[in-house]
């Protein structure tokens, strides 16, 4: 449940204390993480960590920042040994708290070393926890790999960390560089929250592409692959990610980073997923990204959404999300604007940057707008809730998603950003738009990263500033519905209605190549696998009335072996003169037929052009940066 808007007005500014002199004179705690067994899925880590004597607790990080919930991966800690003038010191975990150890720091000592590894294989984690070394590269999230005493809060603690490669082997980081000497390098002391805010990807085969020539700050793509080939960036492909940081420029007219990296690894044995960093992100997608039409127009649009979260979740982040330490728990009811407005501008502007064409764009719209559409949970389960249950969401499996619903704040908060764009343009009569509220919202002088926090009451007032209206009624109303179709409200004014026909969709056709599996959502209710193995179904259509379950498989379509393309045959046929679809069913050990009283044919999203309202949304992804940028 989202608490009721809060009446004070909470402004607070928190400055990372990058660059800035340490609040106190303590020495800073050091850490050399030995990374040169990566191919071997192991990490080892040394601390050297300044204490007084008498109780110590020190924690493992568990609410990772961008990743909304407590999923600091303890499990893979290993090898955890504490000393005190070379002597074992003993530790005991806290009972309630298991990110939690306890000891007692002896007469005489000032410093502890504190020796951890990481395991890295076998991983069933997602997120920043999940696989993240191969034979050929790894990325390093500083969490992973240390501990941290309780005296202060993160930003006032200080780090001095070093890294050992293996031979040969090139890295990337925003973290600021000390000095190198061949495989090792030591990086600058920062606060520990910019510590872990800074990744280092690190691989074999490895290329920089720089993005911005001469002009400060400097942006690059950094890329880490699992061979040679895969690092064949085009130069169109480049020259949109070019055109991607004047678009975001012109869109927010300031930038808090003094440098932005994009740490792309291309692997195939990665977990695939895009984590924000304040200067950096760290961006996994399948190693043929780049070299595949498909797998490129997938993926298109996650790094302008990593990018964008620069702004909208590091510099300007929910109060409840700016916690002062990686054990406080995190609030995610405003996770609809953190990640549903940063879907919503990475989505047109992978459109501005030309990243996505506009048929592209439209297409991926109406693939969005169609599975939100066929949401049975939305009976039960509000938007907000989404955000409020994310912890639970994030780690849900993908069966029984329709009914379950699923993170849909960020999709279902694109459509609203959408409405709201296009209600600001119809209030001002084309006056005003939503870029006008990114302007004032992400504005500011720039320049170092810094954090500056708002509440929802806040929001709407900036809203306001930018077209008064009510702003608090539009979102609370959509926050709560329980009505059964999506929010489509924005493609309608932008000038567009959403519809089907037997023709392909372009961002449907994708997708089902990156997950291998057949989406026929729109049809018979149904996803699978591509082997046939039941995914979801939805409540209310025609695979679910006939009794079809998730973890059951399709062993025959009418009677012929399964394959995806006879099971597409066999939907296209299904029309009104049609016999109803029979389809042999494993259970565990049990087959059963089942016969599916449906007659729709084949049913793709797309969205068709409505004269009777302004064309707003081919308005809303012009680009604004002139090109050549
Ligand atoms: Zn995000």
């Amino acid at each position: 449940m989202r608490s009721p808007a809060k009446l004070a007005l909470l402004l607070c500014i928190f400055f990372a204390s990058r660059g800035a002199p340490a609040q106190t004179p303590a020495a800073p705690i050091k850490l050399m993480v030995d990374a040169s067994e990566s191919p071997r899925q192991i990490w080892h880590a040394r601390l050297v960590i300044p204490v007084k004597i008498g109780p110590l607790t020190l924690y493992y990080p568990e609410w990772i920042p961008g990743e909304h919930m407590p999923d600091g991966p303890i499990v893979n800690l290993a090898g955890l040994k504490i000393f005190a003038g070379g002597k074992p010191l003993a530790w005991r975990r806290d009972l309630v708290n298991m990110f939690a150890f306890h000891l007692e720091v002896p007469e005489g000592v000032d410093t502890i070393e504190v020796q951890l590894d990481y395991l890295l294989a076998g991983v069933s984690s997602k997120y920043s926890s999940g696989a993240s070394a191969t034979a050929q590269l790894a990325l390093l999230s500083w969490n992973q790999v240390l501990l941290y005493p309780q005296s202060k809060p993160i930003n006032e603690l200080t780090y001095e960390a070093s890294l050992h490669l293996p031979e040969g082997w090139q890295f990337a980081t925003a973290l600021p560089v000390a000095r190198r000497s061949g495989s090792s390098v030591e990086f600058a002391p920062v606060a520990l929250n910019t510590l872990v805010d800074s990744p280092v990807l690190a691989g074999a085969y490895f290329r920089v592409i720089p993005l911005t020539r001469d002009a400060a700050p400097r942006h690059e793509i950094d890329l880490a692959a699992d061979s040679e080939a895969a690092l064949a960036m085009g130069t169109e492909e480049i020259e949109h990610y070019r055109q991607l940081v004047a678009e975001t420029g012109a869109l927010f007219g300031s930038r808090h980073y003094r440098d932005y990296h994009f740490l792309v690894s291309l692997s195939d044995d990665l977990t695939h997923f895009g984590l924000e960093h304040h200067e950096s992100s760290d961006d996994r997608v399948p190693e043929r990204t780049f070299l595949d039409e498909g797998l490129r127009l997938y993926e298109a649009d996650l790094l302008p959404h990593e990018f964008v979260h620069s702004w909208n979740g590091k510099y300007r982040r929910p109060a409840d999300l700016a916690t002062p330490d990686y054990q406080q728990p995190m609030k995610d009811d405003l996770l609809w604007v953190y990640e549903g407005l940063t879907q919503y501008l990475g989505d047109i502007l992978t459109a501005r940057s030309g990243l996505f064409t506009p048929e592209q764009f439209r297409e991926s719209t109406a693939y969005i707008a169609a599975t939100l559409d066929y949401r049975a949970g939305r009976e039960w389960r509000s938007l907000q809730d989404t955000a409020d249950s994310a912890p639970l969401l994030y780690a849900a499996p993908d069966e029984w998603t329709a009914w379950r619903r699923s993170i849909d704040f960020y999709d279902e908060g694109a459509l609203l950003w959408l409405e709201a764009d296009t209600t600001i343009r119809q209030q001002t009569r084309g006056k005003r738009t939503l870029n006008d509220f990114c302007r004032s919202f992400y504005g500011g002088p720039g320049g170092e990263p810094a954090l500056k926090t708002y509440t929802f009451d806040e929001l709407v007032g900036a809203l306001n500033d930018v077209a008064h209206f009510d702003w608090k009624g539009f979102f609370t109303e959509r926050l709560n519905s329980h009505a059964p179709h999506a929010p489509l409200g924005g493609i309608e004014q932008g000038g567009w209605r959403l519809t089907y026909s037997d023709e392909p969709n372009l961002s449907q056709t994708a997708s089902e190549q990156a997950h291998r599996n057949l989406d026929l959502s729109f049809s018979l209710g149904l996803v699978l696998d591509e082997d046939g193995t039941v995914r979801d179904v939805i409540p209310g259509m025609a695979a679910a009335k006939a009794g079809l379950g998730p973890g059951m498989k399709i062993a025959a379509v009418s009677d012929r072996q399964w394959s995806v393309d006879l099971m597409r045959e066999a939907i296209r046929g299904a029309k009104p003169s049609a016999r109803p679809l029979q389809l042999l069913v494993a259970n565990g050990e049990y087959y059963k037929t089942y016969s599916l009283d449906y007659r729709g044919g084949i049913r793709y999203p797309h969205l068709e052009r409505d004269s009777s309202h302004s064309d707003l949304l081919s308005e809303i992804i012009k680009p604004l940066a002139s090109r050549g940028k």
